[in-house]
């Protein structure tokens, strides 16, 4: 049997040339490995175009552990945090900014309703104490896409500081450094650029990083250390996931030949219309409006029949294939059915055929 396409918010469907290029072993000081990693950092950072105003610094470990990182190493043990929330990894930077021990305030609006750069005005001129704010970009709880470059203007003019985590996007959605202003800017290996899982990664702006010296509360987690260290060395401080950045290098050459983000960001859209198409002809709906859905995840409502439940649809849709994701949501019952990875639009249709036979066969849909 071949293996299952993953539509999930990750981890995803690799190519096979991404994951041979696994196939190596690495030593940590040996040069040519220490060059893959600069490489890597020299072609993320051009993804943003943000060679002139930001360093790209790696770490270890999932992409929670970079967006830890980033609150912990550029928020100023004084600082405070106001958190945009609207679904679950918007409430994680919240949970984040409790543990450190950042001062903070939150801003929630509903799982299908984006943060305005409005309400963020407003926010800010009635605290004055506020030195930062987070954003989920792509809130992958949902699939919702918040206003990202209007917002950075706001708090821009406000003269605070933004840190942004773009995990579901980075690599998909365009984003210019040149013209969205952050300190920091979060994603991760296994996501939009189809890596494998295991490191994430923070543009760092230089100017916030160069000051962020002392600031992190953890030893592991000090952007500020990992950053000088491998300025320094060439090497990563504590051991690298040596397998996790070739294939990321392998990846990031497959993106490229692809046509860069204007081709990965076709290619999902396509996904995601196919996927809208194919799944409004059996009768399921979306939950989001399509003006605010990314092309990144889609959640879906569940079908409205007591014959139906999650467990049975996605063993029997793994079965033929294709592992779905849980709903996120705690008012409605959902599904997710990710656009991302290495699949493309006959994957999606296939997908959904594969739906359609299940729901046929729970008796839940009729055709
Ligand atoms: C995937 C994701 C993360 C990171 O989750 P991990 O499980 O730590 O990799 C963070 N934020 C968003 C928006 C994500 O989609």
């Amino acid at each position: 049997m071949t293996a299952p396409l993953l539509l999930t918010p990750g981890p995803l469907t690799t190519s096979a040339r991404t994951r041979q290029a696994m196939l190596v072993d690495w030593g940590s000081w040996d040069d040519r490995f220490n060059q893959l990693t600069a490489s890597v950092c020299e072609q993320l950072l051009a993804i943003i175009d943000g060679a002139g105003s930001h360093h790209c610094v790696p770490l270890q470990g999932s992409g929670t552990f970079a967006v830890e990182a980033a609150i912990g190493t550029l928020v100023p043990r004084d600082g405070k945090v106001l958190v945009l929330i609207n679904g679950a990894y918007g409430k994680r930077l919240a949970r984040i900014c409790e543990v450190l021990g950042r001062d903070f305030s939150t801003f929630e609006t509903a799982e299908d309703e984006p943060t305005t750069a409005t309400d963020v005005d407003r926010l800010l001129h009635a605290d004055p104490a506020i030195t930062h704010v987070a954003l989920i970009h792509c809130e992958t709880s949902t699939g919702i896409l918040n206003p990202l470059p209007a917002i950075a203007q706001v708090v821009k003019t406000h003269g605070k500081r933004l840190i942004i985590d773009a995990m579901s996007s980075f690599g998909a959605l365009p984003i210019d450094a040149r013209e969205v202003p952050f300190d920091a800017l979060i994603a991760a290996s296994g996501k939009c650029l189809e890596g494998v899982p295991g490191m994430g990664f923070v543009f760092a702006d230089r100017q916030a990083l160069a000051a962020a010296q002392g600031n992190c509360h953890s030893l592991a987690m000090d952007l500020f250390d990992q950053h000088s260290y491998m300025t320094r060395t060439g090497q990563w401080r504590f051991t690298p996931p040596t397998h996790v950045v070739a294939a990321l290098h392998e990846a990031l050459l497959q993106y490229q030949e692809e046509g860069g983000l204007p081709a990965r960001h076709e290619r999902y859209a396509s996904n995601c219309q196919a996927l809208l198409d194919g799944m409004a002809e059996l009768g399921l709906r979306s939950f989001l409006p399509v003006d605010i859905q990314a092309p990144i995840i889609v959640t879906f409502h569940a079908p409205q029949d007591p014959r139906y439940r999650f467990k049975d649809f996605y063993e029997r849709v793994k079965a033929k294939g294709f592992i779905l994701y849980p709903g996120k949501l705690t008012q409605v019952e959902t599904f997710r059915v990710g656009c991302i990875g290495h699949v493309d639009a006959a994957g999606m249709r296939a997908a959904v055929k594969a739906i359609a036979e299940v729901l046929q066969e729970m008796e839940v849909l009729e055709i």
